[in-house]
């Protein structure tokens, strides 16, 4: 299983703009590899955890393979809807995105102003509601969401080969 960081920041990645703890502050002085972009992961070529503002997926979505992206919660920095609407947007790819989280997260593009959303996009997304402890089958991994020491609904993700 090839795993990349994308980052390893905070959710907003390392400093936090109004953040004056010691960590973002050296981040802030020092920069280089102390300044993180927001946390997210990439498993093999498919398969996104979370999608922040950080993030550059217009490659991910490029082509007709099939893709899927978990968001641990459906806090915006986690799951950013902007990103995605305009990665979409601006994708020739037609194929469906398959996105995996908790119940709430198909209302994530009501954070995008109606005037930004386009019919075609949402058109293209299918939302998939992960449930605590429930393994399922996610492309060719069985994916089981466990609770994260986190606020409200987020969620870890124990990912395997599926047999
Ligand atoms: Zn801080």
């Amino acid at each position: 299983m090839r795993i990349q960081y994308l980052g390893t920041g905070t959710a907003k990645g390392t400093p936090v703009a109004s953040c004056s703890c010691s960590v973002c502050s050296i981040a802030r002085e020092k920069g280089g590899k102390d300044a993180r972009k927001g946390c997210s992961v990439l498993i093999e070529d498919d398969f996104l955890i979370d999608l922040t503002p950080h993030n550059q997926i217009s490659d991910f979505i490029a082509g007709s393979e099939q893709r899927y992206i978990l968001a641990t919660t459906t806090g915006h920095e986690h799951f950013h809807a902007q990103t995605l609407q305009a990665s979409l947007g601006a994708s020739s790819s037609s194929g469906h995105l398959d996105i995996y989280g908790d119940a709430g997260l198909n209302n994530c593009f009501i954070q995008v102003p109606p005037s930004e959303q386009k019919k075609y996009v949402k058109e293209r997304l299918v939302f998939h509601t992960l449930n605590l402890f429930k393994s399922v089958r996610i492309g060719m991994y069985m994916v089981t969401a466990l609770p994260a020491r986190h606020f409200r609904t987020a969620m870890v993700f124990l990912i395997e080969h599926a047999p």
